[in-house]
């Protein structure tokens, strides 16, 4: 069989046919369907593996076809068919050989009646999608922790299935542990349970593979509100939910906007720092980095980020990982509409314009076929499309046809949307279709002014697309402007009321500064980025982040958004007294998003390559291995 060849589904909609295929899996559902997953597992941390069973559920429409799973370094010790789970009988698999991208192929024959097939495995110490913390990577010090993170394909590395997201399953699974630590998964999860080692958990709701999530640890709750609260370590927990005390208000802002949340409980993970993202809407239960604590509420846009999710991407969700923008965007544009209504329009604007400067900075370093929304995946590792792209060129299509088509119109389209899919895993091509049926053709004289065929299926970005701006951003760019030119000193800097978008654009303005004539527009404009600095005007740059340390502390903000931005000006400009926070930083946090621009950052000169080299060399053992593999490639790491 070829493995890049097979028709993942033919699903029906609108009266028309659509094939989606899938690069990234073998899985062979058009034959045999997963529908249910059981798992029965032991967590043992010394051994760092999982080992137990899969009882896998299977829909059958090809009765001479075998079932097809995918896996990753997976030791698979035998394998088990039944017809209705009646007696068990020993069945046969092979393991085909493994692709560095894909994982094995794990191909089962079953008997003529056979609908369930359990498999005795055991999962590898370095399974992608697992990371096991030693105590002391923990915020409490004494207990191990592990978290899972199966986004794009590592649920493969410690499930044996079908790992696509056009394979929608329901699932049980019943976890032992160490006595003394708590279990929690993307499932019902009973905050009142014993802490005994021994936990039951159901998934009622057919969910895609990435979406199934484990975490054991020293774990405490708090409630937020009525279905909402969160778990955290204890010394982090008291913390986590004074900041995250808006929760309930962001799920009611985003029902009264795009109808019910249909997933019963929300809760939020506050995992510890090697965490490699910022946040995984895991249903039921959002994974979420500490480095969102910022202690003033700043940085909960990735909660609304996470919560929006339970909508786009959970609900109704990408079927290859080719329509990633059909979460991601979706999901960005979503996110700002729960800010705006929970914080007011302002906070969105600037969100929108920080949003436009990173989606021009990373345009400017792609190449074309990054550019796409709808992207062609095929042979490559799908982690390599999670750029802004999906994300912030995502929402800026959807906020055109907002604007194009106002704002009622548009809410009434994305609620219809929601419900017509709602768990279901769809193509670009259906959401196209959809678009036409129920918004485009309704409005035809609209429609003209929208290039949607541009805006999917070349890169950039059309001319006609929003260009968001902020008003406050336009009165920090011009305190950045007068500070820069010398007309104020840095102590009238009139900083007292800023958010932590207003210091990043405010630090990002000054960059932009240093190089060149800071550009005249108001509000999140692009700009150049720092490189290309020449040496004398590095010397006064550092010089004047000296000015700017001394007067704000920048050096030591316990803001993990602030602290990454001036770290990363401070090696663009060599500003030296900030190199022991940022060996500091770079030890102690394992955000990629973070981590990886500083390591690329101080790779661009022959020392600055060393220390990346030598922080970096102790690091390492603590990242997680999705960061790892990135900056591995980046710093052409040995091994
Ligand atoms: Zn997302």
């Amino acid at each position: 069989m070829n493995r890049f060849l097979f028709c993942l589904c033919l699903i029906i909609s609108l009266g028309i046919m659509t094939r989606a295929q899938d690069f990234h899996s073998y899985a062979n559902p058009s034959a045999a369907r997963v529908r249910h997953i059981d798992l029965d597992w032991d967590v043992l941390f010394d051994q760092k593996i999982l080992k137990g069973t899969a009882t896998l559920t299977i829909e059958r429409t090809s009765p001479d076809k075998p079932l097809i799973l995918d896996t990753r370094d997976l030791k698979i010790e035998k394998v088990e068919t039944s017809a209705d789970g009646k007696q068990y009988a020993p069945g046969t698999f092979t393991l085909g050989a493994s692709d560095k991208i894909l994982g094995a192929p794990l191909t089962i024959p079953l008997p003529a009646q056979a609908n369930r097939v359990r498999i005795y495995y055991s999962t590898s110490p370095g399974a992608s999608g697992l990371q096991w913390l030693a105590p002391a990577q923990t915020a409490g010090k004494k207990e191990p922790f592990l978290f899972t993170q199966s986004e794009a394909i590592h649920a493969r590395s410690w499930i044996p299935l079908q790992d696509s997201p056009a394979v929608r399953v329901t699932y049980t699974a019943h976890v032992r542990t160490p006595r003394n630590l708590l279990a929690v998964m993307s499932a019902e999860n009973d905050a009142s349970t014993p802490v005994d080692g021994d936990y039951s958990f159901r998934m009622t709701q057919p969910i895609p593979s990435y979406l199934i999530a484990l975490a054991v640890g020293d774990l405490r709750f708090r409630k937020l509100g009525p279905r909402t609260g969160v778990y955290a370590e204890a010394p982090v927990i008291d913390r986590a939910a004074r900041e995250l005390s808006d929760t309930e208000k962001m799920v009611v802002a985003t029902e009264r906007l795009y109808g019910p949340y249909r997933w019963g409980r929300y809760d939020i993970l506050v995992l510890p720092p090697s965490f490699p993202y910022g946040g995984m809407e895991n249903p039921r239960l959002t994974f979420a980095t500490p480095t969102i604590l910022a202690g003033d509420k700043s940085l909960v846009s990735l909660v609304a980020h996470e919560l929006a999710h339970s909508w786009s991407g959970n609900l109704v969700t990408n079927a290859t990982w080719g329509d990633l923008w059909l979460n991601e965007g979706f999901t960005t544009y979503l996110e700002r509409r729960i800010l705006e209504a929970v914080y007011g329009r302002p906070r969105e604007e600037m969100e929108a314009a920080l949003g436009l400067r990173d989606l021009n900075e990373e345009i400017a370093s792609l190449d074309d076929r990054d550019e796409i929304l709808h992207i062609d995946l095929k042979g490559r590792d799908p982690d390599d499309g999670s750029t802004d792209i999906p994300y912030e060129k995502g929402a800026l299509f959807l906020r055109h046809l907002e604007q194009t088509f106002g704002r009622a119109r548009f809410d009434r389209f994305l609620k219809s949307y929601f419900n017509h899919f709602a768990f279901q895993s769809i193509t670009t091509d259906q959401f196209v279709a959809y678009l036409k049926q129920d918004l485009l053709d309704k409005y035809p004289a609209l429609s003209a002014k929208v290039p949607v065929d541009e805006w999917i299926k070349k890169p950039g970005v059309p001319a006609s697309a929003p260009r968001p701006t902020s008003p406050k951003f336009a009165q920090v760019e011009r305190q950045a402007q007068r500070w820069l030119s010398r007309e104020i000193p840095t102590t009238r800097i009139a900083t007292a009321r800023w958010t932590t978008q207003e210091w990043l654009h405010f630090l990002k303005f000054v960059q932009d500064g240093f190089v060149s004539e800071p550009p005249a527009s108001a509000g999140g404009s692009p700009s150049p980025t720092g490189r290309g600095l020449g040496e004398g005007a590095k010397l006064s740059a550092a010089a004047r982040m000296g000015e700017l340390d001394r007067a704000f502390h920048l050096t030591r903000s316990g803001n993990s958004e602030i602290a990454f931005q001036w770290l990363l000006m401070s090696i663009r400009n060599q500003y030296e007294p900030a190199y022991p926070r940022l060996e500091e930083f770079l030890l102690s946090v394992g955000r990629r998003k973070f981590i990886r621009p500083l390591y690329q950052e101080l790779a661009k000169t022959p020392e600055g390559k060393q220390r990346a080299l030598a922080i970096y060399r102790r690091a390492r053992p603590t990242y997680h291995p999705i960061a790892v593999t990135s900056i591995d490639a980046d710093l052409k790491w040995p091994g």
